[in-house]
């Protein structure tokens, strides 16, 4: 299965993503998306963890070969996801988990209809979604906050073409919900793994 978890830049989706994936038996099962991204590397990022950093020049090469699944263009930056790795991955039987904006849910979901699940991560509030998007902006640039910003508030208007929506206010209490969305969704496999444990 596919489970996308999507809303706007600030919302939390990737530090949900990190720690629902320290579950030892999510673990096993379950394999992070890593995009590719042609923006610059924030202070702390890792290529090839947090990233696949690439040039501009790069991703239109992948573009054009048709080796991205899907993409979108994010502040004059290019993000996508590389196509033959998830499908080794979907090959594999692995459960594959990704953080994308509502452009790539909609495509992956529209690819994979009946194995995708679209989670919407919504911010506990405006205030400490600016709070964030301070934090990760490039620079103090005010510009491009108040773009995220926007960005930001059209991204949680699609929230009813979601399957799940997810307010992330308390981050374990939102860890827990979006546990409990996996094993709704995955169920029969989980209990039946966790019953043969015992
Ligand atoms: P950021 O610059 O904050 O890391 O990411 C900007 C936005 O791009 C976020 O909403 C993030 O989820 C989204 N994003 C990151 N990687 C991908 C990707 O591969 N595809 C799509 N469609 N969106 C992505």
């Amino acid at each position: 299965m596919i489970f996308v978890l999507s809303g706007p830049s600030g919302s939390g989706k990737t530090t949900l993503r990190e720690l629902v994936l320290k579950d030892g038996l999510l673990k096993k099962k379950f394999v992070k998306s890593i995009s590719l991204s042609t923006r610059p590397k924030r202070l702390g990022e890792r290529q090839g963890k947090d990233y696949f950093f690439i040039s501009e020049k790069e991703f239109l090469r992948l573009k054009r070969a048709k080796k991205i699944l899907e993409w979108t263009k994010y502040l004059g930056y290019y993000y996508g996801t590389k196509k033959d790795s998830f499908e080794a991955n979907l090959f594999k039987g692995k459960n594959i988990i990704l953080c994308l904006d509502f452009k790539g849910a909609l495509r992956i979901k529209k690819l994979y209809p009946k194995d995708t699940v679209v989670i919407l991560i919504i911010p506990p509030s405006v205030k400490e979604l600016r709070k964030r998007i301070e934090g990760r902006s490039l620079s103090t640039n005010q510009e491009e906050i108040l773009r995220r910003l926007k960005l930001a508030r059209e991204e949680l208007k699609n929230s009813s073409q979601c399957d799940y929506t997810l307010r992330n206010i308390n981050l374990g209490r939102a860890v827990k919900k979006l546990k409990d969305i996996i094993l709704r969704e995955k169920g029969p496999w989980v209990l039946a793994r966790r019953g043969s444990n015992r």
